[in-house]
């Protein structure tokens, strides 16, 4: 199968539990065990309280749509999703926001509305490699 998209690479060590998380149809959030606070992207210190006792917690995988853009065209000749495709911030019922795309909807801005209901859908890429995207929570 030819990719449509770039790989993440180099996969960090702070991300690997989010990586291996997907592959196994999981999305897992980094928690601070001091503060409690959930974030995104992965990281060594808690973005809140600076604490270093990272854990992580399944999220439930549904979300509202914070923000979005349809995209006409391709920038980058590795991007080959044909367009038009949905980039979508994607609020976390958890509270972290990611960048991901909505999939599996019309891209029309008359359909797709901010503040929609979400929830994840696993695009697997590669057999190390699966994605979260995001469709319609009908
Ligand atoms: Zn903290």
């Amino acid at each position: 199968m030819e990719l449509d998209r770039p790989l993440p690479n180099p996969i960090t060590p702070e991300a690997r539990p989010f990586w291996d998380g997907l592959r196994e149809g999981k999305l897992l959030l980094p928690r601070c065990q001091s503060c409690g606070h959930v974030f995104f992207y992965p990281r060594v210190l808690c973005p809140r309280c600076h604490a270093r006792d990272i854990t992580w917690t399944q999220a439930s995988g549904t979300g509202t749509l914070h923000a979005f853009e349809i995209a006409y065209q391709v920038f980058n000749k590795a991007w080959r999703v044909k367009p038009p495709y949905v980039l979508a911030m994607v609020e976390l019922a958890e509270g972290p926001r990611l960048m991901s795309n909505l999939v599996n909807v019309e891209p029309d801005p008359r359909i797709i509305k901010c503040e929609m209901p979400v929830r994840v859908v696993f695009c697997k890429l590669t057999d190390e490699i699966t994605l979260p995207l995001f469709e319609p929570a009908r």
